[in-house]
């Protein structure tokens, strides 16, 4: 075999990619010629140093648990509360109820104003919260133990009182969104319904006008004072949510 018969298959016989009789030829070839058998020796030389440690490369141990982590934060929901496995379940139909409320808005005036869509959004937490069976984040009817718990949640100190002895027991409180801000929400009983009261500080761009609504069936009492909205929506009738409204009022 001559050097140039050789030479195309010094790569293929380093890699064992050679017949029995192919090798035995180039083998026969490399004890006669320098050359060639320098070519074979770069070839393990270079095969050495690629396979050195330090070209390696490992993953750090905790890249697995990091990676997990953000993907756990890019997928964090806006809300503030953590969602609990059964809440996952309930949002598809919350979502679908929101965009059900804000379509049925849309049709019948044509066009949504921005009081439409936070009645829809105010009502739908209301919905929401009884849907998924668990209206609070935290389930106290002590005022004391309800206001700290706000701490952190939301930039305000809203006013918790446990009207108890007017027939509106403190059942706890929450955090929501509406209208893309984070609202408190403390949630009472009336006989056996619930009516959730959404806080938040007031801004100048809130309509002064919208006091009361009926939406969806559900009533809704519009409120100020201390520098606070608050709405409170449920499916008790007005003369009790007037009360509940005045019952703020005094503590406020
Ligand atoms: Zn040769």
């Amino acid at each position: 075999m001559s050097c140039e018969q050789a030479s195309p298959l010094l790569s293929a016989y380093f890699d064992r990619e050679l017949d029995v009789a192919k090798s035995l030829e180039i083998e026969g070839h490399l004890r006669e010629c320098e050359r060639c058998t320098a070519v074979v020796k770069q070839h393990e030389a270079l095969h050495d140093a690629l396979s050195a440690p330090s070209l390696v490369f490992a993953p750090p141990r905790d890249l697995e648990w990091r990676l997990r982590k953000a993907v756990r934060r890019e997928a964090k929901p806006r809300s503030l509360f953590v969602l609990q496995p059964w809440r996952w379940a309930a949002l598809p139909v919350a979502a679908m109820l929101a965009a059900a409320l804000s379509w049925s808005v849309a049709v019948n005036r044509g066009g949504p104003s921005a009081d439409d869509l936070m009645l829809a959004e105010l009502v739908s937490g209301h919905v929401r919260s009884l849907m998924v069976d668990h209206a609070v984040d935290i389930a106290t009817s002590d005022q004391h133990t309800v206001k700290p718990w706000f701490n952190g949640k939301v930039d305000f100190a809203p006013p918790v009182a446990d009207f108890k002895a007017n027939g509106f027991p403190l059942v706890g409180g929450r955090v929501d969104y509406i209208g893309g801000r984070p609202a408190a929400v403390l949630v009472y009983k009336r006989n056996q319904h619930f009516v959730n009261v959404f806080i938040w500080p007031a801004g100048k761009e809130e309509s002064q006008a919208l006091r009361n609504a009926t939406y969806q069936g559900y009533h809704l009492l519009r409120w100020s004072g201390s520098g606070l909205t608050f709405w409170a929506v449920s499916d008790v009738n007005s003369a009790d949510m007037e009360s509940l409204a005045r019952l703020f009022q005094e503590v406020g």
